[in-house]
């Protein structure tokens, strides 16, 4: 079987999901997405002559810039009030909080360069992993010693990690496809700062309602283009 394109990837994605949203909420249409999307990767995974180095336990990555799409803040909040014992919340509100202050004068490309402790990462572990981003889904690494690396000199943005290419475009046209689809629907598809946009949700429930209103979501939380 031939390997698909990134573009009909996304096409395929598209149409599944702009079809959905005529009935489905954003938060449904994300959590058969999820399920569309770990399929595809896991499938071209199982097929590629590469293999992930990534295991359970290893989060270098989650000390790189987080960011996610508002649909995802949402559901991600949701699962967090639902699963989280008050006293986790309270630990991810105070480093969400701190990793918010230490960002706030840096510029988009200084704040790559610094190492931040995802707020959802607790004793090593993603608590919101069924409905972690399209963008934590899609990383992946062949070689743990980039990731390493990154960690101990975050400075060096020269430095990159190696994914396995086929994954990589199946995993973007897939993401891209969903995104495309919100979008088509009237709904905000800006990718903000994690951190700042999770409390933004967290503590003002105007921001769903702006959401579903087809606004921007977050006042304060930055975007990927602020
Ligand atoms: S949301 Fe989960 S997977 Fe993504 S950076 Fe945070 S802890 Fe890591």
């Amino acid at each position: 079987m031939p390997i698909q394109t990134e573009t009909s990837i996304a096409s395929q994605e598209y149409q599944i999901s702009y079809a959905e949203l005529m009935d489905l909420s954003p938060h449904s249409a994300l959590l058969n997405f999820h399920v569309r999307h770990d399929q595809r990767i896991e499938h071209i995974t199982a097929r590629s002559k590469q293999s992930k180095a990534c295991f359970k336990g290893c989060a270098y990555c989650c000390f790189f810039k987080v960011i996610a799409d508002a649909v995802e803040i949402f559901a991600m909040v949701d699962y967090v009030k639902e699963n989280i014992d008050p006293q986790q919340l309270d630990q991810i509100i105070v480093s969400a909080k701190y990793n918010i202050e230490e960002a706030r004068n840096l510029s988009h490309e200084e704040q790559s360069t610094i190492n931040q402790q995802c707020p959802l990462l607790i004793d090593n572990t993603c608590v919101i992993y069924p409905v972690r981003s399209i963008k934590c889904r899609n990383f992946h690494a062949t070689d743990v010693s980039t990731c390493h690396a990154s960690y101990n000199n975050p400075k060096d943005l020269t430095i990159l990690n190696n994914n396995i290419p086929e994954v990589y475009i199946a995993a973007m046209g897939s993401g891209d496809g969903f995104m495309a689809a919100l979008h088509n629907h009237g709904y905000d598809d800006r990718t903000y700062d994690h951190n700042a946009a999770f409390i933004e949700a967290l503590e003002n429930t105007d921001c769903k309602q702006r959401y579903d209103a087809g606004r921007r979501a977050f006042k304060t939380a930055k975007y990927d283009n602020d």
